[in-house]
């Protein structure tokens, strides 16, 4: 086996918690930082490119992957759409050999499972929004959701503060140059620290 010099950064947190915008930043501040691309099931977004943002894939595609044992995790983030999201075996492999940085974009439970299947590896960072009431109000700004989803999003959200306890770290987003310091801070003692 070829050594492992790669390094893995797990991010995740409630959705519109603001991790996106976050890890934007950190991967502006650190070149050397590279985004994972998961595949998944859901549609292309207009600005979304296809091996940059994710693999799109077909449902039927989806499930030959879980067959042929090809996903590290993956998880149906919303059950609602049935879409399915997943972490491929082979792409964290190689960038891994390769010594990257790898930074996973992840759901809560996804990102639970990475943690558990790279320990030595990874880093796991919970990214918080200050309170359910901020991460409405982001979500709607944010206008990528209906108000439904919003809905279903905000109840998962209560759910899911409890599991970031269960990540390496925590950080909140009350303002987004606070929580960039404090993610790189983190990056500093762990990964930049060896
Ligand atoms: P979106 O559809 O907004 O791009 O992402 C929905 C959710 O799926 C986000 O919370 C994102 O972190 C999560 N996600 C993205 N890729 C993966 C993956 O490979 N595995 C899992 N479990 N979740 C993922």
């Amino acid at each position: 086996m070829m050594s492992r010099r790669g390094r893995i950064i797990i991010v995740a947190g409630p959705s519109g918690a603001g991790k996106g915008t976050i890890e934007k930043a950190i991967m502006k501040k650190y070149s050397d930082i590279q985004f994972s691309v998961s595949v998944t099931t859901r549609p292309r977004r207009d600005y979304e490119i296809d091996g940059q943002h994710y693999f799109f894939i077909s449902k039927d595609d989806f499930l030959n992957k879980i067959r042929r044992d090809e996903l590290v995790e993956w998880q149906e983030v919303y059950s609602k759409n049935g879409h399915l999201y997943g972490t491929l075996r082979s792409y964290i492999d190689q960038a891994l050999d390769q010594g990257k940085i790898l930074l996973l974009d992840i759901d809560i439970k996804g990102g639970l499972n990475v943690k558990k299947e790279y320990p030595e590896l990874s880093v796991s960072i919970f990214i918080e929004p200050p309170s359910l009431d901020d991460l409405e109000q982001r979500l709607i700004a944010r206008g990528t959701d209906n108000p439904e989803q919003i809905k279903i999003r905000l109840e998962r959200a209560g759910e899911e503060m409890s599991l970031g306890q269960l990540f390496d770290y925590k950080v909140v987003n009350a303002n987004l140059s606070d929580a960039v310091e404090d993610f790189s801070e983190i990056l500093k003692q762990t990964i930049y620290h060896e």
